[in-house]
């Protein structure tokens, strides 16, 4: 075993890789960037070591920074996490070249993996059944028309170097061919330099199942499956293991394609095999086929060790160290069920915008498994991936399981961010999939339904109102005698109730002209009669409600609602990004609500547009533009200006 290790990594996988490290009495060396000095990945790590600045090309993606770090620090090898450098095949070379071990497949298993066109090919000789589809060569736009029409709508069109859902669209009939493979192209492109595409048969009813392997570079096992098909926008929302409604016959089938895959490019470490499942009809021997292959530790692998009682960061380090494969085939056995939900600073009615801000509040509690690379008073930053944690829980059972999940997330405590907590907590209360009825439709088809059950009511709203009068401190609660009934005016930033106090433990908050009877008990709340599963929790940035409908009001701050009502004329970029289009000139008139301009960041495309009724003053920038959080963007004429 190693005595000290670099992690090439932040966040949630940098602490999580430091757990098992601490565990094994392996030695810790952390990267960090300016933005992360701060940071629990550095708090949690032996040694740490400033590589740069906060953008990720200055910092975690500069190999030679990181290969000298280790170096210097005497680490022995180095683990990539997921993301970044992890699955770069110049960077494994560069780190063997410097006489380090990767902690990881070799450059050449990343290759052979890397684009998925020539992945399904090299697939399709090893016997792994890969998507129906065209994976040449030929790029002419009228080939691949042709290709599109002989495989038969719906297809598919993917960037061969796509991930993250980035560079793929779905094609329901050959009139919109032409336009889906231009913007293709084009994302993909700009993401990864590529425009290359391949065309698939878009399964009906599709399911995400993947398989996690472990290989020693020339025998591989595989740790069962995982079901990742709570999908929004083919981004993994929610996993699950094993897969609802797997049979012995299939996960056999799919195990051992998995192995023949791995084991066809000599892998070495923990991989994924992902596979696109036909779920119209139950699970089948024939119906599944190979998608990719992830060459790097998944981010939902806990799910996999929660059933199989693996630690696969401790795996992944003896196998890089030299040792055997700690288990075979015939001692790996499922126990129970388990479930990951990936918790989000993002502004889900927003339509999912990464969020960012300091996280004035956190806690979760003690009754799941809970990796983060948070701590409360940490900021989420514009410059990398906003996850604040991932929710893992384990049960006998899914329905167990399921339950634990949803009560746990219940019981996570965030503010300082918008999140997609409740939306989470929605997830878990959905019908169909709590019947296991998943596909990677789901969200979608209920979105809607889903947004509304996780938006915040006038209960939550009415708590918070007592919570921000004070009304909710345990001193006031306990101890508070009042003689007549008190009345006054609540604001907030965004807007005010009036409260009319009726005595100990009894009040009215007259919301947007809407009474409410809110009563408590010790940390009981009722309002409008109705029993609430609600906590109430002040922090320095204001109060907030808890427990599903989370709601938080901050203070008023006069300053900053000056700034805001002078600041409208101009549209700023909410993060990091690129300017992928404008869509308005000098001069043009344009309404509240109109795209003034499409900003590509985070994996997605963001519309931007403008915040009242108004007249064009200046472009800002132009489609190709890479600019900063805050960057001004579009103005508008002043209304002076505009009435001059
Ligand atoms: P996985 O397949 O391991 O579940 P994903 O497919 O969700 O991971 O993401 C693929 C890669 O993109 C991961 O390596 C992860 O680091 C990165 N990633 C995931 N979500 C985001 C995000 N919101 N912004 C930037 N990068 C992300
Ligand atoms: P990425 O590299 O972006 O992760 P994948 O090829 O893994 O791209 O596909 C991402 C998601 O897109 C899958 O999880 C699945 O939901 C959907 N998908 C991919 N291929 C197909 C297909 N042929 N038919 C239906 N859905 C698909
Ligand atoms: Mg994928």
């Amino acid at each position: 075993m190693f005595q000290k290790i670099l992690i090439a990594n932040r966040g949630e996988i940098a602490c999580r890789v430091i757990d098992s490290c601490r565990r094994l009495g392996v030695a810790t060396v952390a990267v960090f960037s300016d933005a992360d000095r701060a940071a629990r990945h550095v708090a949690m790590a032996d040694e740490a070591v400033h590589i740069g600045g906060p953008a990720p090309a200055d910092s975690y993606l500069k190999g030679d920074a990181i290969i000298a770090a280790a170096r210097d620090t005497g680490a022995e090898a180095i683990h990539p996490g997921y993301g970044f450098l992890s699955e770069n095949p110049d960077f494994v070379e560069a780190v063997e070249a410097a006489g380090l071990i990767f902690i990881g497949p070799s450059a050449k298993a990343i290759r052979a993996m890397g684009l998925k066109d020539a992945a399904k090919a090299l697939m399709e000789t090893a016997g792994v059944p890969v998507v129906p589809g065209y994976h040449g060569q030929d790029q002419h736009p009228d080939h691949l028309a042709r290709m599109a029409d002989q495989i038969g709508y719906p297809v598919l069109i993917k960037a061969v170097a796509g991930g993250g859902g980035k560079g793929m669209r779905l094609v329901e009939a050959g009139r919109d061919f032409a336009d889906a493979l231009d913007s293709a192209r084009s994302e993909a492109k700009t993401a990864f330099g590529n425009p290359d595409v391949l065309i698939e048969k878009y399964i009906q009813q599709p399911r995400h199942i993947e398989v996690q392997v472990f290989g020693d570079g020339t025998r591989a096992v595989h740790l069962f499956e995982r079901d990742c098909s709570l999908q929004r926008r083919h981004q993994k929302v929610i996993e699950e293991a094993p897969a609802p409604g797997m049979t012995p016959e299939v996960r056999k089938a799919m195990g051992a394609a998995a192995v023949r895959a791995a084991e066809a490019i000599g892998y070495a470490g923990a991989g994924t095999i992902e596979f696109i499942v036909d779920g119209s009809d139950g699970l089948r021997e024939d119906g599944f086929w190979f998608m990719e292959m992830n060459t790097r530790l998944q981010v939902e692998h806990p799910v996999t060790e929660a059933i199989t009682g693996v630690d696969l960061v401790e795996w992944q380090l003896r196998v890089a160290s030299g040792e055997p494969l700690p288990a075979r085939q015939e001692e790996l056995s499922i126990t129970g069920h388990a479930f990951e939900a990936r918790l989000y600073a993002e502004d889900v009615p927003a339509g999912f915008l990464p969020a960012t801000g300091r996280l004035a509040h956190l806690a979760f509690p003690d009754t799941a498994r809970i990796e983060t690379g948070v701590r409360q008073g940490d900021t989420i930053s514009p410059w990398y991936d906003p996850m604040i944690a991932k929710v893992v829980t384990h049960g006998a059972t899914r329905a167990i399981a399921l339950s634990r999940l949803e009560s746990a997330l219940v019981d996570t405590e965030v503010a300082g961010s918008v999140t997609n907590l409740d939306f989470l907590i929605a997830l878990t209360r959905h019908a169909e999939f709590r019947a296991g009825e998943v596909d990677t439709g789901l969200i979608g088809r209920d979105l809607d339904a889903l947004i509304d059950a996780a938006a915040p009511d006038a209960g939550a709203r009415a708590l918070a109102v007592i919570g921000l009068a004070g009304l909710a401190d345990p001193s006031v609660r306990g101890g508070m005698t009042l003689w007549q009934p008190l009345r006054r005016t609540i604001a907030w930033d965004g807007g005010e109730a009036l409260l009319e106090v009726e005595g100990p433990g009894a009040a009215r908050v007259t919301l947007d002209g809407t009474p409410h009877e809110v009563r408590w008990q010790g940390d009981r709340w009722w309002v409008d009669g109705a029993l609430r599963r609600n906590r109430i929790v002040r922090h320095d940035a204001g109060t907030s409600v808890f427990g599903g409908r989370t709601v938080t009001l901050a203070p008023l701050d006069p300053l900053a609602r000056a700034g805001e009502a002078a600041g409208d004329a101009l549209t700023l970029s909410p993060m990091p990004g690129l300017v992928r289009s404008v869509h308005v000139k000098a001069g043009q008139a344009v309404k509240a609500g109109d795209r003034l301009a499409v900003l590509e960041a985070m994996k997605m495309e963001h519309a931007l547009t403008a915040a009242r009724d108004g007249v064009v003053a200046e472009v800002l920038a132009q489609a190709g533009d890479q600019v900063e959080a805050g960057a001004p963007l579009i103005r508008l004429e002043e209304d002076a200006e505009e009435a001059a």
